[in-house]
């Protein structure tokens, strides 16, 4: 420390002197009555699950980390007529827990919509403020759609039936023997289902009717059973499908065969095994180009080739044949209806095919930009994560769609009749398409349980989202107007301010079930996307958070995290306490709203203030008693007297005049600049949630100086805080969080001295008077 320093250091010091005699007075008095310890800085040790063997306090899998695996034989066919879809699966599950379990459990999500469905008898909300007339007409109009799954048989390796039981989404294998630890079990299961209209119902996947040309489109998913997962943390994760916890799917590798009618386009999670089989020589030849063309895609079915195939219905059948290693899910989309495009993306060494499905109803719009947003995702999540370890990310266009599979995600974004459409439908279009095709790196690889907490991946997805569309408006700026600045819908602070601030009885805390959530939007995606961002680039800064955020990834990929081990990975790779942080804003439904309360103007003095008087006379002390002392004495209290203005301190304070004689030589004191001016700023805390303190104090001269004081600084005061600043010159104005960069809901208190905003009605009474 040097001796300039020094100087101010022994004032402040004094300050806190002054303080803990308070602090005694209060104990010798009693009147604390004690307490738990409600600090917002307590460590998450009650919220916390415990570190184990299988999940350590790091964040990182521990040494007996483990999950299953399920690998998938199927044969899926497709009747186009009847929009019905048949299937003939194996699976074989492989028990790597240490666990025996006396039966499996099997995802049956189309029962969703089977026609005693219970997920429509949850609905106490009465009557709606409006229906879509899809909606109403399938509720109330239509008979109930027969959607569920068809079970024709369960069957084991030896073709023997195989007991089961189901309780809606679920279905229970009571295998005749337990799987034990190490084992695994292969069994067979045949269905079909009526496949359900996407646009005027509801469901992540199924047809759009296209009544100009007779013909649908198909984006299928959840179509087949699936594996529960088994985990160290649920057990079986059977908890039914209700409709907005999305799903919980363990790892494994998939052989599927597609058979649709021989004129549809098709594209699926997994490598295409017989491309010379279902493609034509000019698709063939396109293709070869496509793999060579890394700035821009190349049609591989052109919108007449679709067109032409819109007239055709062929009764004549084609089989698709895909590989899929180490996926947790399968999709397809299939229609004859399909154009196609696709462009090579460079991801570290290896080069990923971006491509593009879409009808003609999606162009020119979706020729324009679906496969761009596809080739920027991939970089951006990339860069931020790890590598794209597929060959591919696919794009699909359905009308009002947005759902993610592995390679392959539905999105909306349809252009007029006419071929226009607004800057809305434009953004909407790319912001999708980014967000589906980010889903790969969470949850299809970084393997959360959706079921769970939505926000795992729906957050953390939608933070990356942001980060990826800006990127998007800074490379094509002629297609993000203006100056490319991308216009997020979510993940800037100030978007996040209206739900925050909203009604408390209707906001969960981010950490909670989906199916409990009021309002999953602003829940799952927008608060934890904002969340992030704030810890990346206020809190924690961009090199901490980047490098944290890519261990989690790192750690996580093909695996299945859990929340702790997301916010305790954070923690361990940057030494930055996020207990506080991760407390405020996904345990809680605090909100943010930090202002500037006061400002006190003060001048140093040698002559003891009131309160130092009463303190001397308290203990019978005199000034000689003890050492010299330097007073800081209030501008609007007794114990300022009007000669100590406009003067520094060595003026007006002997006692510091000689310190600085006895402890400077006459060089360093010539390097002294005193400040003349001494303020007391109290900062206050409305908002529950302890944020950086950001301030930006403005002199006289005009000169700023921007100060962000660490959240910490909220430790033993929550409500109130205050600051001594020093400064030659005058201070004029303060502002806390110039920049918006906190979430604050109320900014009315954010600025010294107060700016006098006039309420609307002291306008309309001003205009009243003017007439
Ligand atoms: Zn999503």
């Amino acid at each position: 420390m040097n001796k300039i320093k020094y100087y101010f250091a022994s004032i402040l010091f004094l300050f806190g002197a002054m303080a803990i005699a308070q602090e005694e007075e209060e104990v010798k008095e009693g009147r604390d009555p004690g307490h738990y310890n409600q600090s917002r800085f307590k460590q998450l040790y009650e919220e916390f699950a415990t570190p184990n063997t299988y999940r350590s306090a790091s964040g990182a899998p521990g040494p007996d980390y483990y999950q299953q695996r399920a690998d998938y034989d199927m044969n899926i066919e497709l009747d186009d007529k009847n929009s019905k879809i048949y299937g003939e699966e194996t699976i074989t599950y492989f028990n790597n827990s240490p666990d025996n379990l006396e039966f499996l459990w099997v995802q049956l999500d189309q029962n969703v919509r089977a026609k005693d469905s219970k997920s429509p008898l949850r609905d106490g909300n009465g009557v709606n403020f409006a229906y879509t007339t899809g909606n109403f007409a399938n509720t109330y109009v239509s008979e109930p759609f027969d959607g569920g799954f068809n079970i024709e048989y369960v069957k084991d390796a030896n073709g023997r039936p195989l007991s089961y039981t189901i309780n809606q989404t679920m279905m229970r294998l009571n295998i005749p023997q337990p799987l034990k630890s190490g084992e695994q079990i292969s069994f067979s299961i045949k269905w079909w289902y009526n496949i359900n209209d996407h646009v005027n119902g509801r469901g992540r996947s199924g047809y759009e009717y296209f009544p100009k040309d007779g013909n649908r489109a198909y984006v299928i998913a959840q179509f087949f059973p699936r594996m529960a997962v088994y985990s160290d943390v649920e057990g079986w994760q059977n908890h039914q499908f209700w409709g907005s916890g999305e799903f919980a799917l363990p790892f494994g590798n998939y052989n599927v065969n597609i058979t649709v009618p021989a004129d549809h386009v098709l594209d699926a999670t997994g490598v295409l095994q017989n491309r010379k089989e279902v493609f034509s020589k000019d698709m063939m030849k396109r293709y070869e180009m496509a793999k060579k063309s890394y700035d821009k895609p190349v049609v591989i079915v052109t919108q007449e080739e679709a067109e032409a195939a819109e007239k055709g219905f062929s009764e004549k059948k084609k089989t698709w044949k895909f590989k899929a290693t180490n996926v947790r899910d399968y999709g397809f989309a299939t229609s004859r209806k399909f154009v196609w495009d696709m462009q090579a993306v460079k991801i570290g060494s290896k080069d990923v095919m971006a491509v593009s499905l879409y009808p003609k109803e999606g162009n020119p719009l979706w020729e324009e930009q679906s496969t761009k947003a596809v080739a920027q995702t991939l970089k951006t999540y990339s860069k931020h994560t790890f590598d794209y370890p597929y060959h591919k990310a696919i794009s699909v266009h359905a009308k009002n769609q947005g759902m993610e599979y592995p390679m392959i995600c539905w999105n909306y974004g349809r252009p007029n009749e006419d071929g226009t459409y607004s800057d809305r439908t434009k953004y909407g279009m790319i912001s999708v398409i980014i967000h589906e095709v980010g889903h790969n790196f969470f949850p299809m690889i970084v393997n959360s349980d959706e079921r769970q907490w939505g926000w795992m991946d729906e957050g953390l997805d939608t933070f990356m989202q942001y980060l990826a569309e800006q990127e998007f408006g800074k490379n094509y700026p002629e297609v993000i107007a203006p100056n490319g600045n991308y216009p997020s819908r979510r993940g800037e602070p100030s978007k996040i301010v209206p739900y925050m601030s909203g009604d408390q009885s209707h906001i969960s805390p981010i950490m909670s079930n989906p199916e409990n959530v009021y309002q999953l939007g602003p829940n799952a995606y927008g608060k934890p996307a904002t969340a992030l961002n704030i810890l990346r680039e206020t809190v924690m800064g961009k090199e901490l958070f980047d490098h944290a955020f890519k261990t989690y990834a790192q750690r996580w990929k093909f695996k299945h995290p859990t929340p702790e081990d997301f916010f305790r990975t954070l923690e361990d790779a940057s030494a930055v306490d996020l207990d506080w942080y991760w407390r405020g804003w996904f345990y809680t439904t605090d909100y943010v709203d930090i202002g500037v309360k006061g400002v006190k103007k003060y001048f140093v003095s040698d002559k003891p203030t009131k309160e130092m008087e009463k303190y001397m006379a308290d203990r019978n002390l005199t000034e000689a008693d003890l050492p010299p002392l330097v007073y800081l004495a209030e501008e609007d209290s007794e114990d300022f007297s009007p000669e100590l203005k406009g003067k520094s301190p060595t003026e007006t304070s002997q006692n510091l005049k000689e310190f600085m004689m006895d402890n400077m030589t006459e060089a360093e004191r010539a390097q002294v600049v005193e400040p003349k001016y001494f303020y007391e700023v109290t900062f206050d805390k409305p908002g529950g949630i302890p944020m950086p303190l950001i301030v930006e104090y403005t002199y006289a001269d005009g000169t700023k100086e921007n100060v962000t004081y660490p959240a910490e600084i909220w430790r033993k005061n929550d409500a109130e805080v205050k600051r001594v600043i020093s400064s030659e010159k005058e201070l004029v104005g303060i502002i806390v969080d110039p920049k918006l960069e906190t979430a604050d809901i109320d900014t009315a208190n954010n600025s010294w001295p107060i700016k006098e905003e006039k309420s609307d009605f002291d306008k309309f009474k001003e205009n009243i008077k003017g007439k």
